[in-house]
């Protein structure tokens, strides 16, 4: 006898067909995924249920907050809900969540590498925070972004997977335009997210790049993946992307006295030039005893604007949430750090 299956594994045309092969009418199963999905209600049946780990912990900084929910094992997943307003003035959400718990990219700027990577999430589990902030939080969730723990190609067929149900419209219905993913830049793994962006329904999904730096010498230093993938590699594998009218989002995490001079910011725009894209500037966010201290406020805007002069779209990110480690490079508990490779293999 199985295990019966969660229902937050299910796209709804999964649900459907498999409720058909049980006999329950097509539109009663629809209505029973959209109760689910759309209300966090849902009886469960000898076959199929619903779960969500609860949450353990929740920390706020003014508006933002960080949740932690309780996996098997005692591993945590980590999500964070950024509000924000819209072009329109109406109060957004964001969710930022997790992909992985720990990650084995090893960015030497990042809370998240110093855990190391200890578990692949499955589609479930991700969709899983947006159930624990849609339901257990009773927040609504207007843009996701894959920002949180992990390296999403890394983990790509839970992450793709996850974003079926996401966009699904019978279930959250986020559309694709309002889902990131961000990586660290493998060709590999933007190249299969290309493919997907191709596939009908998902044209719009976003791209985020970390790229951080302006040339293979400093790159390499703080992401030991370009040693591998060098920058000209990441340009190609970047180029393939089927933009859609959207912009490519070029995160540059700003590190005094690393990558911070208006020269860098000449060289990163002459590297982007063949790209449409919009670099995004995110002030560094000191990790645990980290080397750099965040950079000076003179700093973060004068490299903004050296962007900017040399005609590339740019945009700074407000530093939301450092007191709770809930920002960007932040997440990663250190109590789990030294209790690594429990389980290195996707979950089914
Ligand atoms: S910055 Fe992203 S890819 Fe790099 S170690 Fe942290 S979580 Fe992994």
């Amino acid at each position: 006898m199985h295990d019966p299956a969660n229902i937050l594994a299910m796209t709804s045309w999964q649900f459907t067909e498999q409720a058909a092969a049980r006999g329950l009418a097509r539109s009663h199963a629809l209505e029973l995924y959209r109760t689910a999905f759309r209300e966090g209600r849902f009886n469960d049946l000898d076959w199929v249920r619903l779960e969500a780990a609860s949450i353990a912990n929740i920390v706020r900084e003014f508006d933002t907050i960080k949740f932690t929910q309780e996996l098997h094992g005692s591993l945590e997943t980590e999500s964070v809900v950024l509000p924000h307003s819209g072009s329109s003035g109406r109060a957004r959400n964001t969710l930022c969540v997790s992909s992985q718990i720990g990650c084995a990219m090893g960015c030497t700027f990042c809370e998240t590498a110093q855990m190391g990577l200890m578990k692949n999430l499955s589609a479930e589990q991700i969709v899983g925070q947006w159930f624990a902030a849609r339901f257990m939080l009773n927040i609504t969730i207007d843009n996701i972004v894959f920002m949180g723990m992990g390296e999403p190609t890394d983990n790509l067929d839970q992450v793709i997977h996850a974003i079926r149900i996401l966009a699904d419209r019978n279930g959250p219905a986020i559309a694709p335009a309002r889902i990131a993913v961000s990586t660290v830049g493998r060709a590999a793994g933007i190249a299969r997210l290309a493919d997907f962006a191709r596939e009908a329904g998902f044209h719009k999904l976003r791209l985020a790049v970390s790229i951080n730096a302006p040339n293979d010498r400093i790159r390499s230093a703080i992401m030991p993946i370009n040693r591998a993938e060098p920058m000209a590699a990441l340009m190609q594998a970047m180029l393939t992307w089927p933009a859609h009218g959207q912009r490519i989002l070029i995160e540059y995490v700003l590190i005094p006295g690393v990558n911070d001079s208006v020269e860098h910011a000449a060289e990163l725009c002459e590297y982007l030039s063949p790209l449409h894209c919009t670099v995004n500037v995110i002030p560094y966010n000191p990790r645990r005893n980290s080397p750099w201290p965040a950079p000076a406020e003179e700093s973060v805007a004068s490299f903004t604007k050296a962007i900017a002069a040399n005609g590339q779209f740019v945009k700074r990110r407000q530093t939301l949430g450092r007191s709770v480690m809930a920002a960007c490079g932040q997440l990663g508990n250190p109590t789990i750090r030294r209790r690594r490779a429990i389980q290195l293999t996707t979950p089914v």
